[in-house]
């Protein structure tokens, strides 16, 4: 079985990580599906965002990455993914996520959506609550690969 795991991942933590991890232990491929959407004016380019996942799943076997700008499931169907992979965080993930899952049911029934609950440990990370911390100069190496560490800082550094 091959999963799609879509979302911005701007930047990846060691959440996302830890279900990319998972993930391949369970299903044959799990190819990490990075959004192109400029308008989103995400913090990390296109380009970046896949250095820094390409770099933190070297070590994971059946780990890939790849990026899409069009629908969810459009982007499944041209990786020949099974199913889309999507992590659960809380009860506040819940409704958004459901809404999600259901539309693309809607517009495609052979590909389900499977849902991992996210390890404790990371349960309190978002992209956003790390570059928030990062631009106060706080410590975020427990929260992010290293390689995405060192880029925030670089980043905020600059700022402060
Ligand atoms: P999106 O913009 O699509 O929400 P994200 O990059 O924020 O993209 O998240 C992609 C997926 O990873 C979502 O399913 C989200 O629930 C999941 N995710 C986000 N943070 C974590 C975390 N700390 N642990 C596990 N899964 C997470």
């Amino acid at each position: 079985m091959k999963a799609l795991y879509p979302g911005s991942f701007d930047p990846l933590t060691l959440g996302h990580l830890d279900l990319i991890q998972r993930g391949s232990r369970i299903f044959d491929q799990v190819v990490v599906a990075v959004l192109d959407n400029p308008a989103k004016s995400p913090t990390f380019s296109l380009q970046r965002r896949m250095e820094q996942i390409r770099a933190s799943i070297k070590q994971i076997d059946g780990a890939a990455v790849c990026s899409f700008n069009g629908l969810t499931v459009d982007c499944a169907k041209s990786n020949n993914a099974d199913l889309i992979l999507r992590g659960l965080r809380a009860m506040s993930d819940f409704e958004y996520e459901l809404q999600i899952a259901h539309t693309n049911r809607s517009l495609d029934k052979s590909i389900e959506t499977i849902f991992l609950a996210t390890d404790t440990h990371h349960s309190f990370l978002s992209s956003s609550v790390v570059k928030e911390v990062a631009t106060y100069g706080g410590e975020i190496r427990h929260m992010v690969p290293e390689i995405v560490a060192n880029d925030l800082e670089l980043i905020y550094k600059n700022t402060n």
